[in-house]
């Protein structure tokens, strides 16, 4: 069984459409994919048709934007029920502070001399609802100021380059405490990766493990062999779900193939049990997983 639980299409800031990132998965090898953009659900319905019409285990997942002690914190979640009012307007106040940040990065990129305008962004983003620094970089590209994501993101768009601006994003633990209401299942995704290496110890894990976190995305590309045994020693000490993934995002990221990390089956049966769980205790309409 390959299982891979963290993807992205253009329903963010990947570069194919839900579909296209459904077939691959297949021709991948992959038996399970999540599709997880950033902040939307925009992607599922498509993805949704895409899987059983190829025949692949599809969850419905999104990676939800979150702050914890000033840093980022994304957050995986898996199958909650995206009508819940409490967790629907959270993930408006997000997506407009995209918006929002956008027009001051924008601003920042102009003083610094550089001719590009929000329209040109909007365009770039095309359907996705969560307007990302990706789609900032893809523009530049396109006007051969940088050779790629990564230098866009290195010379101009990281936290203390010139055109940082930061952004609205809910409290993970209120965030996973609105998971759980919703009726799905919150697991931290890459928990020490850039942004958030800095902050997530064994105890701020703890504290996120009491208000109702499911797992730790252990194996992921931004973590080291180390990181990796030490994350899974925090893991097991708090009896969280393990979970491995790609973080596919098309061509926008390299050395993130689908199925480059995988998911234990026994693992991803405890995250589907933490999501039936919740699900059950919400009372809420949770979106299924789609069986092969
Ligand atoms: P944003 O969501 O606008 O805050 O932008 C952050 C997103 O950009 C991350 O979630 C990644 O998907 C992507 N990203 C960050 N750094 C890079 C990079 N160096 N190259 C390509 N994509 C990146
Ligand atoms: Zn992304
Ligand atoms: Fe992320
Ligand atoms: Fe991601």
């Amino acid at each position: 069984m390959r299982i891979d639980l963290h993807s992205h299409s253009t329903a963010s800031d990947g570069t194919q459409t839900p579909a296209e990132v459904v077939e691959v998965a297949v021709a991948a090898g992959l038996d399970v994919l999540a599709l997880t953009d950033h902040d939307s659900a925009d992607g599922w319905a498509e993805a949704a048709q895409a899987a059983r019409r190829v025949g692949i285990t599809l969850v419905r997942g999104m990676e939800v934007s979150t702050k914890y002690d000033g840093a980022g914190v994304h957050l995986l979640a898996y199958l909650p029920d995206v009508t819940y009012p409490a967790l629907a307007n959270e993930l408006d106040l997000i997506l407009a502070g995209r918006e929002g940040r956008l027009t001051s990065i924008i601003s920042q990129l102009r003083l610094a001399g550089l001719d590009i305008t929000e329209a040109e962004v909007l365009q770039q983003a095309g359907r996705s609802p969560a307007v990302g620094r990706p789609h900032i970089a893809d523009v530049m590209v396109a006007k051969g100021w940088v050779r790629d994501r990564t230098e866009a993101f290195d010379r101009w768009l990281n936290a203390g380059r010139p055109a940082y601006v930061v952004r609205y994003a809910t409290a993970t633990a209120d965030m996973i405490r609105l998971v759980t209401a919703a009726g799905g299942a919150s697991v931290i995704a890459h928990p020490w990766g850039r942004a958030s290496r800095r902050v997530l110890d064994a105890e701020a894990v703890a504290g996120f493990a009491a208000a109702g976190l499911a797992g730790l995305e252990v194996d992921h590309q931004d973590h080291s062999r180390a990181d990796r045994q030490a994350l899974k020693a925090i893991a097991s000490d708090l009896d969280l779900v393990v979970t491995g993934a790609s973080d596919y995002h098309g061509d926008g990221k390299v050395n993130h193939e689908l199925g480059c990390n995988l998911t234990a089956p026994e693992e991803f049966e405890r995250l589907l049990a933490v999501a039936d769980r919740n699900g059950a205790a919400a009372d809420r309409p949770v979106p299924e997983v789609i069986r092969r």
